[in-house]
């Protein structure tokens, strides 16, 4: 069943499933009672169970609450830093 949004004067936005053939202009609002008219809005195409859909979503949520992290990746070993390149000429670089 699709989601309808509807408007409050008073409050705010708020979403109702509705039947398609069954849903009204006005509906109650949640938070305070009263008559909240029914918005037109775009509507929300499913994406949902998709890989790409999954990691877009995983990185909107990561965006503003990250992920906490107490341990390093899997894989990664503690120790001396690893080597990146093999040509003696980088050892004489400078070292930040
Ligand atoms: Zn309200």
């Amino acid at each position: 069943m699709p989601t309808y949004e509807f408007r409050c004067p008073e409050c705010t936005d708020f979403d109702l499933v509705f039947e398609m053939r069954s849903v009204p202009d006005t509906a109650r609002c949640p938070t305070c009672g009263g008559s909240s008219r029914r918005r037109v809005s775009a509507p929300r195409l499913s994406r949902g169970g998709s890989a790409a859909a999954r990691l877009i979503e995983a990185t909107q949520r990561s965006a503003h609450e990250p992920d906490v992290v107490d341990s390093p990746a899997p894989g990664r070993r503690s120790g001396p830093a690893q080597k990146y390149t093999a040509n003696p000429l980088h050892q004489k670089l400078p070292r930040p």
